[in-house]
């Protein structure tokens, strides 16, 4: 048995779900551990420690957002939340209790294996070392050189304005979570979101997009959730 694989928590009070999904990410090389509500899920959480927890919301103990928010404040370990709710107010709010992504119920198999693996992916290569002397961040064919607060595609150096690199630099440091519009404008320019900056937020985005090389609709490097915020990710 290979002891290095990836440690899962599910957490899931539907029986059928959750034999089904631990039966399909074993067979994709994940080691699972299951919870079927958020007092287990908190014991498996602290005795196994999970690489990534794909979290059920409608719980019968608790709502799964108060054990987000619960384990939020201590680490860093990324979280897909099932939701059954689609609105994008609350997208926005699990973005901002510390969620990485969401898939909306129901969901089909493919869809959530594709979001574990860019969501483990993005997060062992996301750091905080944007801070850290001579730190370098890699993105398929794009390079961000923090001490000289430039940005490389294929080696060609992209002339960002300040503002559209000190965006491109938070999301490098999130690289792999959806980052809510209110997240980005009071990183950036430290203001409380209004429909002005949130406009002003966009306006920047559709100029790095131009930079990058970007259209409309290809989202390799960004992706935009519209109403809700944007993501860097190493695959579309
Ligand atoms: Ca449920």
């Amino acid at each position: 048995m290979n002891n290095n694989r990836y440690k899962i928590l599910f957490v899931e009070d539907e029986e059928n779900i959750r034999t089904f999904m631990s039966a399909l990410l074993e067979a994709n090389g994940y080691q699972v551990i299951l919870a079927a509500n958020c007092s287990e899920a908190k014991m498996m959480y602290f005795s196994y420690v999970p690489d990534l927890v794909i979290l059920d919301l409608g719980l019968p103990d608790k709502d799964g957002s108060s054990f987000l928010s619960e384990v939020r404040s201590s680490d860093s370990t990324p979280f897909i939340v099932l939701s059954a709710r689609s609105d994008e107010s609350e997208k926005v709010r699990l973005l901002d209790l510390g969620a990485n992504d969401f898939v909306t119920k129901p969901f089909g198999s493919a869809e959530l294996l594709a979001r574990v693996r860019t969501c483990l992916r993005n997060f062992c290569h996301s750091s905080d070392g944007g801070r850290l002397p001579g730190a370098k961040f890699t993105l398929m064919d794009m390079v961000i050189d923090y001490d000289a607060r430039r940005i490389f595609l294929r080696g060609e150096e992209i002339k960002l304005t300040q503002t559209e690199y000190n965006i491109i630099a938070l999301l490098s440091e999130h690289c792999g979570k959806m980052m809510t519009y209110s997240a980005i404008i009071k990183a950036v320019w430290r203001e409380y979101p209004d429909d002005g900056n949130i406009k002003r937020l966009q306006v920047n985005m559709a100029n790095i997009r131009k930079k990058l090389g970007l259209r409309p609709g290809n989202n390799k490097y960004i992706v935009n959730e519209l109403g809700v915020g944007y993501r860097l990710q190493d695959e579309s």
